[in-house]
């Protein structure tokens, strides 16, 4: 008798541990944590997937690559302008990714967003945020840490964990701020939310650049694009990386966002004389430089390329530079000053001088008395082979013709024709600047991660500049703080598994 207890408990342990090894396939980690709702990444839109996911009564956690100074990524920086848009014009701008219905929900969720952002603290007037978005983004964090909502900072996601044949995401590999891997189980699944990708050149260059351009980032250095990457792995597909998905934003100087490691703007007086061009190294000028185009999505005559054999030159407008007189200089600072937008003014990286005289000594702007002497100065600066002085001579003088007449080659308003005066000259090479990028992640209605084919990726949403799920063209975040809430929501019904 003893002896057959003996072989019925060795068969069980037998059976408890095949079991056991049936359950636990070898890509499955040893879990260190776990939560209902993972979000990876503390915008705008992982806080309000993780608050809809608090809301509907599961649990939730939020892991953030950045610091707590440095986290909410574009948020912080922007201008916190808020500008809410009719159901028509979301349908529109969807260009055909959104029902009706769907844009009606979005507009709706975008209200109660709002709605419940002003009921935290948020003032907004004007249509901008008090604070601008460092204001817009404190009230975010004030009011996810008073539902006792978990955010673990210096934790970035860097791999989805999801099942080698069926793409069924069960939570996420961290890495911690010692350098050590942490493994987060979704019971539910995982929402990503970690931006746009403007801060990752090589994404940059592969989707929207011919050749590798330099460019500066308005924005956060955290905007690298890891959950684009992270659901890639496993076999998402993209919607709407093409050049209208990023927004321009301006022109910064190059010797100072090298050495400030941020775009530092270079900017038009206000008021006083516009009597500034921008030429490319023949010495030529390309476009109207009052062309606005802050959150223009537009082709940009500054990407104007020839690839034409045989005389590919690729982008022959860059690199390029702005040429200014002293009439330019002393009607006010050339630089953001006391400004409300962007990393470098938002986080006090650099606050421009009232007479540009710091920025000169510094070498950021070039100073000569003559246009030989300047292209010879902006050569040693930049690195760049010189200008064609002969040519920009031509140039300075062709432009100045115009604004005697009031008329210009690229169709400048009459308004903004200040002739170039005599020297001294000022000169830097500029870079074109963007703010962000919108597409990424192909998304379903319900903030569900695509693959190719258009199929759900099981137990995977997304949500904000990752790829706002429906390509809303025309707002961020309200678009965020929207697709964000829809994520979770859809997230947090899921059966655990
Ligand atoms: C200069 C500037 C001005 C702007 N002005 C406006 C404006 O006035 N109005 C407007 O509507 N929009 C504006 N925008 C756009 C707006 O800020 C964004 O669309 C919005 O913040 C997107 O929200 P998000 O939550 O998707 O991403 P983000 O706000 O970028 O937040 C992403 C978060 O994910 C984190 N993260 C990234 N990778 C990981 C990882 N691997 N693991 C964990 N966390 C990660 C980041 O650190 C960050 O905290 C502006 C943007 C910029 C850059």
């Amino acid at each position: 008798m003893k002896k057959i207890i003996a072989l019925l408990m060795a068969l069980m342990m037998l059976g408890a541990v095949v079991a056991l090894a049936e359950e636990t396939p070898s890509w499955m980690p040893t879990w260190d944590r776990d939560a209902d709702v993972v979000v990876v990444g503390f915008g705008p839109a992982g806080a309000m997937a993780a608050r809809a996911a608090y809301e509907n009564g599961v649990s939730t956690l939020i892991v953030e690559k950045a610091n707590k100074e440095f986290a909410g990524g574009s948020a912080p920086t922007s201008m916190g302008f808020i500008k809410p848009y009719s159901v028509e014009e979301i349908f529109d701008s969807a260009q055909g990714r959104l029902t009706k219905e769907e844009a009606q929900r979005l507009y709706d969720t975008e209200n109660e967003q709002l709605d419940w952002m002003v009921a935290n603290g948020l003032k907004i007037t004007n249509s901008t945020s008090e604070g601008y978005g460092r204001g817009f983004y404190d009230v975010v964090v004030k009011a996810i840490e008073g539902m006792g909502i978990e955010v673990l900072y210096e934790t970035p996601a860097v791999q989805l964990i999801a099942d080698p044949i069926t793409s069924e995401v069960y939570g996420v590999k961290c890495q911690q701020a010692d350098g050590s891997d942490l493994y987060v189980r979704a019971n539910k699944g995982v929402v990503l939310a970690t931006g746009g990708y403007a801060a990752n050149k090589d994404l940059m260059t592969r989707f929207h650049f011919a050749d590798m351009i330099d460019y500066a980032l308005a924005g956060a250095s955290t905007q690298t694009g890891d959950g684009l990457l992270m659901a890639a792995k496993i076999g998402a597909g993209l919607d709407g990386v093409s050049n209208q998905q990023i927004e321009w934003y301006g022109y910064s100087y190059k010797t100072a966002t090298d050495e400030m490691g941020t775009a530092i703007l270079h900017m038009g007086p206000s008021l006083g004389p516009d009597s500034r061009i921008f030429v490319n190294t023949k010495g030529e000028r390309f476009m109207d430089e009052e062309m606005y185009i802050v959150h223009s999505k537009c082709e940009m005559p500054f990407l104007a390329y020839d690839g034409t054999f045989p005389v590919y030159n690729g982008y022959f407008n860059l690199p390029m530079y702005v040429i200014f007189d002293q009439a330019m200089l002393d009607a006010g600072p050339v630089g953001p000053r006391d400004y409300w937008c962007g990393f470098a003014s938002m986080y006090n990286v650099y606050n421009w001088s009232e007479d540009n005289q710091a920025e000169v000594e510094r070498g950021w702007i070039v100073k000569a008395d003559t246009i030989d002497e300047l292209v010879e100065k902006l050569a040693a600066q930049s690195g760049n082979a010189p200008i064609d002085a002969e040519n920009l001579k031509k140039t300075i003088a062709a432009y100045n013709e115009g604004c005697a007449n009031g008329t210009d080659a690229f169709g400048r308003s009459e308004f903004y024709l200040d002739p170039i005066g005599d020297g001294p000259y000022y000169a830097a090479q500029i870079l074109p600047t963007i703010v962000y990028t919108i597409g990424g992640l192909q998304g379903g209605p319900n903030g569900e991660t695509l693959d190719w084919e258009g199929n759900p990726i099981p137990r995977l949403y997304h949500a904000g500049d990752v790829g706002q799920p429906t390509k809303i063209l025309i707002q961020a975040l309200q678009g965020a703080l929207a697709t964000g809430r829809i994520a979770g929501e859809a997230c947090s019904q899921l059966e655990s598994h």
